[in-house]
């Protein structure tokens, strides 16, 4: 049962159950966060509503993850203090990003069961059998997940693609898949991001050597910015700045953190050499790479700064190129292009994978799919891990490769997978939480819907104080926030709103006027109505009544 992730990319949260009908034992597979957009006005963070798992708490044995990206273990930190210190089992390189983001949220402690699961290792969890399964992706150590009960074997793919040249953790175990396939395998639960695109996707190999060539025959300073996680991508850049005899610079947090646990982990060179970014000024241009992260248009983040010389340590002039080694998430398109355009305003050339071959996905192809549906015949399909074009063209495509039963389930559904015939067979509640500064609420809460109006139509304010007989003490006070100062005929705003305060008062028959509810709503409506009339728009408007 997904809780999120199957309609949408981001916020994974899927539950495998085994047991009696109502008495399931559950494991939790990934635990991620979603971004907030223009629609979510001051939310960053948006997690799946775990209503459901809370009142499950007793019956869940763990929570498994399957790689390190946001959408997959962000949630972690703040929707595991709900469950009742479940354990968590992770890879040794996820173990590390996640000790460091609970430690950075203050969740980690020496007694946290954080259970470090070695690549390929197999694990009793409650009454599953787990077996981790290499596949190749943009972060080191996905894996997928073979989940084995008495019924029989399922497999989870998590987030893959295939890559006989990953420069990272291991490529996918193609021998172990083939033999899971050969053994019958009972329904593979499918990433569906790319099942819309045909062909194969390149490797990372393909992209390091684009990357070495392009280092190699910039005229003076580059600067390479790409998703802080992509531990392979890092590599091949620094790789690159050294064959083209160029010192490396990183310019922003979030690669430091991701650089730590690939050192740990082995991912990355320990020896690997580079700078902080004060060092940035003191090599001369044709001799740095910067690393930057703010790929996707992100305006804290160090490109976004240097874009706008703000950055108190790297510039950029006219003929240094940045290289966009990253593709733009849906949704980001204006926030990349602004940071783009501050660059070609001073006359930086950018690449992106427009150009050349300086990004590949981490999802697979049509192709890919085919191959993995080869290996594994699975009985059953379930696509997940897309928006609802993506599941549908891999739900078609899964029937067009002969898969006997393909499930289309959706955030919230119940699909028995074993006994077969496979089926969907409950419905639970679903929906997103939203991290709101210090505070996590239910998306349903209001706030932000609130704050939609607000950016419409501003708000009005008016205080009124009214003796006990019903008369006006003073004129109201108005406090207009996110109006234009004045009308058509320059007459002010604030003036209309005070005006039809009074005039709503006065028009009230006096032995009513001792009805506060009754004085303030029609002081709301007449404000309203009057704003409305020379403006052509409602803000929203409080009426604050005090009797004295
Ligand atoms: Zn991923
Ligand atoms: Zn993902």
């Amino acid at each position: 049962m997904p809780l999120g992730g199957v309609g949408e990319i981001g916020m994974n949260l899927y539950l495998y159950g085994y047991g009696c009908q109502g008495a399931y034992q559950w494991l939790i597979v990934d635990m991620g966060v979603t971004f907030g957009g223009e629609f979510e006005p001051g939310i960053d963070v948006i997690l799946p509503d775990i209503r459901f798992l809370e009142e499950e708490r007793h019956n869940i044995v763990g929570i498994l993850l399957t790689h390190a990206h946001e959408d997959h273990f962000g949630a972690v930190p703040d929707l595991w203090p709900l469950l009742g210190r479940v354990p968590v089992y992770a890879t040794p390189f996820t173990a590390a990003m996640l000790k460091s983001k609970l430690g950075e949220m203050g969740v980690y402690d020496d007694d946290f069961p954080l259970e470090i699961v070695p690549m390929g290792a197999r694990r009793s969890i409650g009454p599953f059998d787990i077996e981790l399964i290499s596949m190749s992706h943009s972060i080191p150590e996905p894996s997928a997940i073979a989940i084995t009960t008495p019924l029989g074997t399922v497999l989870h793919t998590g987030d893959w693609k295939l890559d006989d040249n990953p420069l990272t953790s291991a490529p996918t175990d193609e021998a172990r898949l083939r033999e899971i396939g050969r053994n019958g395998l009972a329904a593979l639960i499918c990433d569906s991001t790319n099942a819309i695109r045909e062909g194969i996707s390149p490797s990372e190999a393909d992209v390091a050597a684009t990357l070495e060539k392009l280092i190699g025959q910039a005229p003076q300073c580059v600067a390479v910015t790409t998703f802080a996680s992509n531990v392979a991508r890092l590599g091949s850049v620094a790789k690159a700045a050294r064959a083209a005899g160029r010192e490396l610079v990183i310019a922003g947090r979030a690669m430091y953190r991701v650089i730590d646990a690939a050192q740990a982990t082995g991912y990355l060179d320990p020896d690997l050499t580079f700078h902080e970014e004060t060092a940035f000024s003191k090599i001369p241009p044709h001799k740095v790479v910067a690393l930057c992260t703010g790929s996707q248009g992100e305006t804290r983040a160090a490109l976004a700064r240097i874009a706008s010389g703000e950055h108190p340590h790297v510039s950029l002039r006219a003929g240094d190129w940045v290289i966009y080694s990253s593709r733009t998430i849906p949704g980001n398109e204006k926030a990349v292009a602004r940071v783009q355009n501050a660059l070609s305003d001073n006359q930086v050339e950018i690449l992106t994978d427009q150009d050349d071959l300086v990004h590949v996905s981490g999802h697979p192809r049509r192709g890919e799919l085919k191959q993995l549906y080869d290996w594994l015949k699975p009985a059953v399909a379930v696509p997940m891990h897309g928006e609802g074009r993506h599941l549908e063209a891999h739900a078609e495509f899964a029937e067009d490769l002969g898969v006997k039963q393909v499930i289309r389930a959706r955030n919230g559904t119940l699909v028995r997978l074993l006994p077969h015939p496979a089926a969907i067979v409950g419905e639970v509640p679903v929906g997103r939480l939203y991290r709101d500064g210090a505070v996590l609420t239910s998306a349903d809460d209001g706030q932000v819907r609130d704050r939609r109006k607000l950016s419409f139509a501003g708000i009005v304010a008016v205080s009124l104080v009214l003796t006990t007989k019903g008369e006006l003490v003073a004129d109201p006070e108005v406090a207009l926030t996110g109006l234009p100062n004045t009308d058509a005929q320059g007459i002010s705003f604030a003036e209309i709103a005070q005006d039809a305060a009074i005039r709503t008062v006065q028009s009230i028959p006096r032995p009513r006027r001792k009805d506060p509810a009754l004085v303030s709503e029609a002081v709301r409506r007449g404000v309203r109505a009057a704003l409305n009339q020379a403006w052509g728009k409602k803000p929203v408007c409080t009426v604050l009544l005090t009797v004295l």
